[in-house]
């Protein structure tokens, strides 16, 4: 059974439940409640075969009173401009709660990558670069990886970009994105900081919860970037990995896996974990009855929903995704006292150490991998003890709470700043 709401609809109304609960003043409401700018732009491409195919991309930029904005590009067949809308709204509460100075925004292309060519894949990160032209910048809005990007195609904004800039500007315009290759100013550590940030909040979880983390087990849906790097961290403190899902399908072991060797599996198998010959194939729904202290959606949207949520049996889940648990997922969840670590808390270590990039374009720094770490660490605590107070002192789950400290930021910025005129 599909999700009943569209991602947009259901993060629209997180925030409409968590604004009553923080009592968000009506004005801001309906301010926060819309998106500033939906740019929408139709461009063509020449294929290989010498053909032109026209594509649809989307960015949209949600707020950006916190500062400028910030956000990641997603190559998918599923992208709209509802998608985008809400995985922009989902940043702006994001940069909020982590209490760095980035507003909201996403952007994606509608299209499979994996049915083109590397050099059509670069044709067209390049030509929606030059289609967006000022619509991003770096002291504007600058973009990070997402869904089927990565830093190669990072670099292909980059130069596109600074193509089309005075010279004068090209080299203090180089975090007009995040997430690039090190050797092309980007920062150490980016490439796992999102599944870092989610092992620094599962660790503090663990902590409160009397978890030990050596010997406990897991499972993860998504073996991308989040997935992988959540994997590979949670492996090194001793936890298992005993079921799988990725795009290709599922498999289990609950004696744990081999992660290196799965890793090298599907590196080697076109990024898929079908066939691995170490674990048992399962289908999708005994996929999610596996029996596991954690599970981490870190794959796509509206996974975790009314006809799936009853099928978990975990103690956590932890939202490495954006939107993986629709409201009715939440009800149930919440019924049967499985907790939820929501998205906008623990997927955040990407766009954190996105700033922490930024910063270091801006400033001709280059931080070491320790400095990184440490700076993230003490960010994803810091977020995760503000929500942990909330969540204590007025009893409510997790998500509602990570909104109420996100909006109770956003409301002070602008009652201190005013409407202009
Ligand atoms: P990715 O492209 O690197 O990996 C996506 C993974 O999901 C792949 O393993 C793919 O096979 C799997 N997948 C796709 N559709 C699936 C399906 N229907 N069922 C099961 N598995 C499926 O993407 P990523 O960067 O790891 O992003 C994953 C999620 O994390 C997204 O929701 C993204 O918005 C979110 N996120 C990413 C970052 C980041 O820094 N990359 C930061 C915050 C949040």
């Amino acid at each position: 059974m599909s999700p009943t709401k569209t991602l947009y609809e259901n993060v629209s109304s997180q925030f409409d439940r968590s604004a009553d609960l923080a009592a968000l003043d009506n004005d801001i409401r309906k301010i926060l409640s819309r998106t500033v700018n939906e740019i929408v732009v139709n461009f063509p491409v020449r294929m290989d075969d010498n053909r032109i195919e026209m594509f649809t991309g989307y960015r949209v930029q949600h707020n950006d009173v916190l500062g400028p904005f910030k956000g990641g590009l997603r190559y998918h067949p599923s992208v709209d401009l509802d998608e985008v809308r809400a995985l922009a709204t989902l940043m702006t509460w994001k940069g909020a709660l982590a209490n760095i100075p980035f507003g909201g925004a996403k952007g994606g292309i509608t299209f499979d990558p994996s049915k083109y060519s590397n050099a059509e894949i670069e044709g067209i990160t390049r030509r929606f670069t030059y289609a967006l032209g000022n619509n991003i910048g770096p002291e504007y809005d600058s973009v990070a990886p997402d869904v089927n990007t990565n830093a190669q195609i990072m670099a292909w904004i980059l130069d596109t970009y600074l193509s089309t800039v005075s010279p004068h500007e090209r080299h203090r315009s180089m975090h007009v994105v995040t997430g690039k290759p090190v050797e092309l100013n980007g920062s150490a550590g980016r490439d796992k900081a999102t599944g870092q940030g989610i092992v620094y909040v599962i660790q503090e979880w663990a902590k409160d919860n009397d978890l030990d983390l050596k010997g406990s087990t897991y499972f993860v849906q998504g073996l991308g970037n989040v997935g992988s790097w959540t994997a590979r961290l949670l492996d090194f403190l001793g936890a298992k990995l005993v079921a799988v899902e990725d795009v290709s399908g599922a498999i289990s072991k609950p004696g744990g896996m081999d992660l290196d060797e799965l890793c090298h599996y599907v590196k080697e198998h076109g990024r898929a974990v079908k066939g691995y010959p170490n674990a048992e194939p399962v289908d999708h729904e005994t996929f999610l009855k596996t029996k596991a202290d954690v599970f981490i959606p870190a794959a796509m949207e509206n996974q975790i929903v009314g006809s799936t949520a009853g099928l978990l049996n975990v103690r956590l889940v932890v939202e490495g995704a954006n939107g993986p648990t629709d409201l009715e997922g939440d009800k149930i969840l919440q019924e049967r006292r499985i907790e939820v670590l929501p998205d906008i808390l623990c997927n955040a270590g990407g766009v954190v150490v996105s700033y922490f990039e930024w910063l270091q374009n801006k400033r001709s720094e280059s931080w070491d991998i320790e400095e990184v770490d440490s700076r993230l660490r003490k960010i994803m605590i810091s977020a995760y003890a503000r929500a942990r107070d909330v969540v204590q002192k007025r009893s409510i789950d997790w998500r509602t709470a990570s909104y109420v400290v996100a909006l109770g930021r956003l409301e002070k910025v602008y009652r201190e700043r005013g409407i202009f005129p």
